[in-house]
Parts: structure tokens; C-alpha cells; sequence
């Protein structure tokens, strides 16, 4: 019977959002919770985030942390799950290196993901190669603790082919060694890509359209305050538009019948939505709704937050035990990479 391994993880390129949230933290926390895995790994990809930020270390120095304490406030248990620093297993850096043949240039260039990301950071002109290469990367990290479930955003959907493609790959010149995987991906569609709070398809950190999970209730109240709605809707007696329109998206993620009830006057969102395409219903009102109920789920995450940010030896051991078992179970795998690759040859 196969193992279930789970492996999953962010760059430290800024505190955790609730994209991040409704798209890979609540699944990992869920699974974790249900128990039915033999071993879950959360990574802090570091070095992954200086692929495109080599030039400002200091920032994911400064995140690190950040991301350490945002996974235990929402919930993840360093008790059933190993937490650990990317950095810090030079193992998965050696496996970069064997992957990094088994893929050509032209390849990499074609992953979408990739693609768009060149064109944000602007690095058409002249890409990093160690950018170019971080879905190799990506590779050695899910192969070396043979993790075959990956709960991840729909962004992610081309690093787990071109990961299982190197695992094929490696597999079919050097013989049975590595292991496929299968990502997790959220419910719904908005879910797996939450849309920022501009309007922009994706809520992203580098975007800067985003609701941190750390915000304080006063920034979560401006930033809802602030979202983008339906421009044609000017005065509160205007027809307005439900599609396309922010708060509502968020309200069809973040909202049920029960919280819409605790918090409006309507029975349902559905009602909710028929009172603002007729008219009537005023941009401040809603808002109003969207940010009670995302206050509500943030709350019990901030307080957790703060119990960590007083302990961050805590954090800092946490991470160091992580770590040290990561370790162990990368360097078992790289060892029989290169038993399998023939370049074993001290053993
Ligand atoms: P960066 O802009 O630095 O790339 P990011 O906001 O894209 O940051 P990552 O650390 O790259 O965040 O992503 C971590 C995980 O969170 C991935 O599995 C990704 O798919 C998921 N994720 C990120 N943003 C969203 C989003 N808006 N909706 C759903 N999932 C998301
Ligand atoms: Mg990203």
C-alpha cells in the first residue's frame, strides 16, 4: 500500500493572506485534523523566494518568521506536522541539480505560471536563471520527502505536471526511484484563485491586493472599505451589478446563511444580492456585512498570533526540530537518488 505524504509551503515574501488561506491553508489544516496521512510536511521555501528577490534578502530574512507564526495561528499543529526551513536542507539543493538535466530551457519557458510571473517581475529582458529553474527546485522539494498529495493553489497546477514529468523522467533512465504526486486543490474555483481586492484575478502579495491574515481590524475595515465594487453603481437607488463585483465575490467565499443572517437584515445571500441588482442597497451597507463576517474568522487567528509573536523562542525550536527531521528523511531520498543515478561512490 502507498504512503500518504503530504508536503506543502510558501514563500517568505510577505505575511500570509487569505488567499493563501481559503487556498491551501484551510485544506492543509483539514487533513491534518482528519489524521489519514502518514506524514505532512510544511516548508517555508526561502530559497525559493530569493529566486526573484536576490537582490533583497532582508525581506525574506523578515518573513520568515511571519509565515512561521501565520501557519501556527491558523491552526497548524507542529505536533502532527513537521514545519521546516528550505534553506536549511541542503539536500533538496543537490537534487536540484540532478533535475535540473532532465528538463530542457524551452520547457521551462512554457509553464504558464512561470510566464506571467516574468512579465509581473519584469524580468523579460533578462530572466534569473535560478527563476527560470524554480519549478526544478519545486521538484526536489516534493520528491524528497516522496510526498504524492500536495494541497495547493490553482497557480500550482503546472509545477505538479512539470514535477511529475522530471519523476517519469528520472524514473525511466535510472530506474524506479522517485515518486508521482497529485495535488489537492480548494472547493470551488474562487477558492483555488481568490481574486484580489482590486478586481485583479489573483490576491497576491506581490500585487499588493490583499487582506493579510495579521491585519488589524482597523486595516481589514479600510481595505474592505476600499474594494472594488461595481463603478456603475453611484448612487444607493442605482441597479447594480453582483458579477465581477468584489464584495459579493467575497461574500459567496467568506459567507453562509447563518453569518449573512447574524449580520444583515436579509435570510440569505441570495436575498442579499436580489436587493442590490434592483437598487437600494448602498456599497457602504455591504461592505459593512463582508467585514463583520471576516472579522469574525480572523479574530481567534489574531489572538493565536499574538501568543506567538511573545514566544518566538518557541517558534524558533519548532522550526529547528522540523528541520532536523526533514533533514533526515531528504537525505535518505538524495542518497538513493545517487545510488540510482551511480554516483554512490563511497557506499
Ligand atoms: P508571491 O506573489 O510572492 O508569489 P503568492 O501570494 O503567490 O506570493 P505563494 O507563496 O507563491 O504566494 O503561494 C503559496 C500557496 O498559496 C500556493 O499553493 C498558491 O497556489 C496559494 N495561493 C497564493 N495566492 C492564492 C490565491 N489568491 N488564491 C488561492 N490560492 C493562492
Ligand atoms: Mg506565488
Amino acid at each position: 500500500m502507498n504512503n500518504k505524504i503530504i508536503l506543502t509551503g510558501d514563500r517568505p515574501t510577505g505575511r500570509l493572506h487569505l488567499g493563501h488561506y481559503v487556498g491551501s491553508l484551510k485544506n492543509r489544516v483539514r487533513l491534518q485534523n482528519e489524521g489519514a496521512f502518514d506524514k505532512m510536511f510544511v516548508m517555508i521555501a526561502d530559497a525559493q523566494a530569493l529566486t526573484d528577490n536576490f537582490a533583497c534578502p532582508k525581506k525574506v530574512q523578515d518573513n520568515l518568521y511571519e509565515v512561521a507564526i501565520d501557519y501556527l495561528s491558523v491552526g497548524i499543529d507542529p505536533e502532527k506536522v513537521t514545519m521546516f526551513i528550505q534553506s536549511e536542507v541542503p539536500e533538496l539543493t543537490e537534487l536540484t541539480f540532478y533535475y535540473m538535466n532532465l528538463v530542457n530551457v524551452s520547457r521551462l519557458q512554457r509553464n504558464p505560471t512561470v510566464k506571467t510571473e516574468i512579465k509581473q517581475k519584469d524580468f523579460e529582458q533578462s530572466i534569473p536563471a535560478g527563476f527560470l529553474c524554480y519549478p526544478v527546485s519545486q521538484t526536489a522539494d516534493i520528491t524528497a520527502f516522496k510526498a504524492n498529495i500536495v494541497p495547493v493553489g490553482e497557480d500550482q497546477m503546472p509545477m505538479i505536471e512539470q514535477a511529475n514529468e522530471i519523476v517519469h523522467t528520472f524514473n525511466r533512465i535510472y530506474g524506479e526511484t522517485l515518486v508521482e504526486c497529485c495535488a489537492v486543490l480548494a472547493n470551488s474555483k474562487l477558492e483555488q484563485r481568490l481574486p484580489g481586492l482590486d478586481g485583479n484575478a489573483k490576491m497576491s502579495k506581490s500585487l499588493g491586493n490583499c487582506i493579510y491574515l495579521s491585519d488589524s481590524p482597523e486595516e481589514v475595515k479600510k481595505k474592505v472599505m476600499s474594494m472594488y465594487t461595481d463603478p456603475g453603481h453611484i448612487k444607493v437607488e442605482d441597479e447594480g451589478k453582483v458579477e465581477g463585483n468584489m464584495v459579493f465575490t467575497y461574500l459567496d467565499v467568506f459567507s453562509n446563511d447563518e453569518l449573512i443572517k447574524k449580520y444583515s437584515d436579509y435570510d440569505s445571500l441570495e436575498e442579499m444580492k436580489e436587493h442590490y441588482r434592483k437598487g437600494g442597497l448602498g456599497d457602504v451597507k455591504i461592505k459593512n456585512v463582508l467585514y463583520n463576517i471576516l472579522e469574525e474568522m480572523l479574530l481567534p487567528i489574531r489572538e493565536k498570533r499574538k501568543y506567538y509573536e511573545e514566544h518566538l523562542d518557541e517558534v524558533k525550536e519548532i522550526l529547528k526540530r522540523g528541520t532536523v527531521d526533514a533533514r533526515k528523511v531528504a537525505g535518505q531520498t538524495l542518497k538513493e537518488v545517487k545510488e540510482a543515478i551511480g554516483i554512490n561512490y563511497f557506499d
